[in-house]
């Protein structure tokens, strides 16, 4: 991985980040081929304290890893509508299919508008994210929009081990449940 703030002058590609931990591997790992510009849509995450906590800590991340960002709020009845019917399903299962793909929708529109070539997400930095199931819904919504998504695993390369060292070493907010309210686990350190 090369140092924080390296720009590449090849392709454009706007990168969904879900939180900046995700974010503070993931971002100078794309940047190594693309020039990247950060993509914030999470409309999955609950309360909204905690989505203000989460998007604060990923300007805070510009601070230090060079990258333009894009913001989108909104999108929460959307959000709930889709994922109904689904609350009982477990982390990995058809709730978290359909959260990833509206998000990823979302993040293949905004490229189509802002002329950007290609998408791509940091979702898969997390061992929680099922990297096949990301980069199908990927591959199907870029399809749909006209915009190429690049896949990745980003857990690979011990990504997920990084991420941890990295956001330690920044001291950027590191949340303890992926987003949703199904998923918070009171008490617990965050272990994906
Ligand atoms: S657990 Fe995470 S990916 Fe799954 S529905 Fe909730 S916020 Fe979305």
């Amino acid at each position: 991985m090369k140092p924080a703030g390296h720009y590449s002058e090849g392709v454009g590609v706007l990168l969904h980040l879900c939180c900046a931990p995700d974010a503070s591997y993931g971002v100078p790992a794309m940047q190594e081929r693309f020039r990247v510009t950060g993509f914030f849509f999470n409309p999955n995450i609950q309360p909204k304290e905690e989505f203000q906590r989460r998007l604060l800590a990923v300007r805070q991340l510009q601070d230090f890893s060079s990258f333009a960002l894009e913001e989108a709020g909104g999108g929460e009845e959307e959000w709930e509508e889709a994922v109904r019917g689904l609350e009982r399903e477990p982390e990995k299962g058809r709730r978290c299919e359909a959260c990833i793909r509206m998000r990823l929708r979302r993040t293949a529109e905004e490229a189509r508008r802002l002329g950007i070539p290609a998408f791509c997400t940091v979702l898969t930095v997390s061992p929680k994210k099922d990297a096949g199931m990301v980069n199908r819904i990927g591959r199907e919504e870029g399809e749909k929009a006209g915009v190429r998504f690049v896949e990745a695993d980003m857990k690979k390369n011990d990504g997920f081990r990084k991420s941890v060292e990295i956001s330690k070493k920044l001291g950027i907010y590191r949340q303890n449940y992926c987003g949703c309210r199904y998923s918070v686990r009171p008490g617990l350190a965050r272990k994906e």
